[in-house]
């Protein structure tokens, strides 16, 4: 029998772990391993994939890959025999300061100015964000991202002049299975940061510590900060702090990263042990007599084989063990073992499979859920069923409902762009507006008054502040749509969404998981582009990029709004819905097409935890939207800015640089008279408008701005009619991203991919707006 037989509520222990190489590993790792009891919760809306409940918490995975994994049915959930611990409870006197895992509080301290770099490491969902904006404060380098986090963040602890904290992405263990394990792993081993913060989610223990036993392997110093506490306390549980302090050998602080609870002695820990450089005092996890040894014997004879290697190589010896016999080849490579020594090795392992009964990968993986356990229940006194839990259960029955989950999905999306265009952003959007049109009147009298050059008034009253001012006014809807993207990324719905869309997404040759770029590429392309880097195969993360371009991003508004309200007034909402659907079904089309001819094969694996619902904290989402803010400002003050000025510039002058009083003559229009020709057949011929989409290559919003300073004389509609103006909207709807998210997919696939995405949008954008033009036409609607 296997997993994929199980019927809802049944429970069951798993026997054998079939698949092979990093997804069985990164099954494994998830603590899908011989032995482990789990529950099937139930299947997605459309049958697949998978919920499961193992060690304490959801993991999703596809029938093709349940089918592999082997498993007895079960009666009944496995007693948890917690009641006598229940009472037990003991404070945490603050260990670290009496000296107890201080051994060398005295020692040689590193030089006080020297800088002490930390990195944050933890699982997805732990609270890392959380943790990081409470130590950092708003001292950040980089801005993070809805969804999930994914680039390198550095700030300054507050009231630590002299640290440095690196914001890691959230991985589940050190086996290079994504790319972001990978460059955790890899900051870990090269940068060799003074110490680790290793944040725990305190109520999926069990599963956190996996990665904590890792991290322990390498060395360096560390501090495990056992998060969410306030919901172990709360629901009853506790933690013997103390206990687990001896049995890890390391400090740990209890902490509530959301409300600010124990942060501050984490601190003093984290800087303490880095100052005092204190490794952790056991890495030794492996008993002598547990299950006979053979773990044991296996990686301290590995140890001892490869420990000169492994000092040339400066890996830490312990982690290199574990990782070689799991068959890590990266490692294998970067110790250069000759053939010999990799012979021993194999024959070291082999001995482990026999003794053992179980292949390398479940027998370290099992080794290393036995300490786990052993912690656990020496140590955690589990809650009963914890609220959330039970919240979060009663909220899925709706929102993964089998029949309810994809309608209440398309009604919260429809919610959040009725109430980002049509309430919020848009109300506040009129405000802003107002404010601005008083600002340019008061302006414009005051030039005239002062009798200026009446094209510098030009400039500055139609271009600076109209151009600018009506990109500007777009500020609210941006950031209130990634207000609420941010909402349902952090609470935890947008994984449910990854979970009953996985079927679907799978039929044009994407995982589940691509659903969270597409969401966020409605807000912007670039961080859409650069959350893809949470998936775990290169096939999956470059479809998922070159299908972002297609879901409109906000900048496109003004466009939108601008060709609207010259042209179809009266049908603003169903031009602006229609434009978003049809940005949406083209990037099927276009997956269809990549999955039958550059991107066969599979989509990769669907295993995937659903943390419990929570309600963000009001300062990760005021922090992300500053953030959204000031980026746009700094763009609407510099690029879109720029390229008003130099637009006016181009246009106002000749190529003797004489001021000319009919732009035909400009630089600008010689300039723009050479592409003026390819956009002919689709009705775009006109020089101003081919220089408004060039610009809007750098900053969308600026093809609004650009078109305020060139149609200052001439209206619009003498130039375009509706049908040009239908064009137009599509055209811009598919060409070329902007130069930012341009930079964004070179970073990610390099410049050929970039290259190849300019062409190819555009190449989309002209056929397509071309179509629209010739059934236009067709229609008699010319
Ligand atoms: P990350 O994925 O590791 O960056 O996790 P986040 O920082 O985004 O946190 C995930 C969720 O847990 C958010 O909704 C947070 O508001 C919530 N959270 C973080 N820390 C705590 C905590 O100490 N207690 C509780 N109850 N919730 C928390
Ligand atoms: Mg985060």
């Amino acid at each position: 029998m296997t997993i994929a037989d199980l019927k809802p509520g049944q429970h069951a222990r798993v026997s054998e772990v079939g698949g092979k190489g990093a997804l069985r590993q990164h099954f494994l790792d998830m603590g899908v391993i011989p032995g482990a009891s789990l529950m099937m919760v139930k299947p997605a809306p459309l049958g697949d994939p998978l919920e499961l409940r193992i060690h304490g918490y959801e993991l999703t995975l596809r029938l093709a890959d349940a089918a592999k994994i082997t498993v007895v049915p079960a009666e009944d959930a496995p007693a948890e025999e917690n009641a006598e611990k229940r009472s037990k409870e003991s404070a945490h006197p603050g260990l670290g300061e009496e000296g107890k895992f201080h051994p060398k509080g005295t020692g040689d301290p590193l030089p006080d100015g020297e800088i002490l770099t930390f990195a944050l490491v933890g699982n997805q969902n732990s609270g890392k964000t959380t943790l990081f904006n409470q130590l950092t404060g708003a001292s950040q380098h980089v801005g993070n991202f809805p969804g999930v986090t994914v680039d390198r963040k550095d700030g300054v602890i507050r009231g630590e002049p002299n640290t440095l904290i690196t914001d890691l992405p959230g991985i589940y263990s050190m086996s290079p299975y994504s790319s972001e394990e990978l460059v955790s792993r890899d900051f870990v081993l090269n940068e060799k940061p003074c110490a680790i913060i290793n944040i725990v989610d305190a109520t999926n223990i069990e599963r956190n510590l996996y990665l904590t036993m890792q991290l322990l392997e390498m060395g360096r110093p560390m501090v495990v900060a056992l998060n969410m506490m306030d919901e172990v306390t709360g629901n009853g549980g506790s933690i013997d702090i103390n206990e687990m302090e001896s049995m890890l050998g390391v400090p740990v602080v209890p902490i509530s990263a959301s409300k600010n609870q124990g942060v501050d002695e984490l601190v003093r820990h984290a800087v303490h042990i880095a100052r005092y450089q204190e490794k952790p005092l056991r890495q030794d996890f492996c008993g002598a007599d547990d299950q006979g040894g053979a773990v044991h014997r296996c990686i301290h004879a590995t140890v001892h084989l490869i420990e000169d290697h492994a000092d040339r190589a400066g890996i830490p010896v312990r982690f290199a063990a574990s990782k070689l016999i799991e068959g890590d080849s990266q490692l294998l490579t970067l110790l250069d073992l000759d053939q010999n020594e990799s012979e021993m090795l194999e024959h070291i392992a082999l001995q482990l499979e026999n003794e053992r009964g179980l292949d390398r990968c479940a027998a370290m993986a099992d080794m290393r859920f036995s300490f786990i356990e052993k912690v656990c229940s020496r140590c955690v006194t589990k809650p009963r069923e914890s609220k959330e839990h039970l919240r979060s259960q009663q909220l899925d029955r709706f929102l993964t409902g089998k029949y309810t989950a994809i309608p209440i999905f398309i009604a919260i999306m429809a919610l959040v762009f009725f109430l980002t265009f049509a309430v919020i952003g848009a109300w506040l959007q009129e405000v802003l507006a107002a404010g601005i049109g008083w600002i340019t009147g008061v302006v414009d009298a005051a030039l005239a008054s002062a009798h200026v050059n009446s094209a510098l008034h030009g400039l500055i009253i139609k271009g600076v502040f109209e151009g600018v001012g009506s990109v500007l006014s777009f500020l609210p809807i941006i950031v209130t749509l990634f207000l609420f993207l941010s909402l349902l990324e952090d609470s935890g719905y947008i994984a449910r969404v990854a979970f009953f869309m996985d079927k679907l997404l799978r039929r044009i040759g994407l995982s589940g998981r691509s659903i969270v770029p597409m969401l966020i590429g409605f807000g912007c392309t670039v961080p859409a582009v650069m959350s893809t880097r949470t998936l775990p195969s290169e096939r999956d993360r470059k479809m998922t990029i070159l299908l972002t371009p297609f879901m409109s991003c906000t900048a496109k508004l003004p466009i939108y709004a601008f060709f609207v309200s010259a042209f179809f007034p009266a049908f603003g909402w169903v031009v602006m819905t229609g434009l978003y659907l049809l940005g949406i079904l083209l990037g099927i089309l276009v997956a269809l097409l990549f999955k039958n001819t550059l991107f066969r094969g599979e989509a990769v694996p669907f295993v995937m935890e659903l943390p419990n619902y929570r309600l963000p904290s009001p300062r990760n989402v005021l922090q992300l939207l500053w953030e959204k803010a000031k980026d746009f400002l700094q763009r609407a003050f510099s690029v879109i800015l720029i390229a008003t000025i130099v637009v006016w510039f181009l246009k106002s002058f000749d190529l003797h640089f004489n001021f000319v009083f009919d732009s035909q003559t400009s630089i600008l229009a010689l300039i723009s008279g050479w592409l003026a020709p390819l956009l002919k057949p689709i009705g775009l011929g006109d020089w101003r408008i081919c220089t408004s989409l060039i610009s809007g290559f750098m900053a969308k919003e600026s093809v609004v701005s650009v078109m305020g300073v060139l149609f200052q004389t001439t209206g619009l509609s003498s130039i375009l009619t509706p049908l040009s103006a239908a064009s137009m909207l599509v055209f811009s709807l598919l060409y070329t991203p902007c130069v930012a998210a341009i930079a964004a997919i070179r970073r990610e696939l390099g410049r050929g991919w970039a290259a190849g995405v300019v062409l190819w949008q555009c190449s989309i954008a002209w056929i397509a707006a071309f179509l629209v033009r010739v059934i236009g036409l067709l229609l008699g609607l010319g």
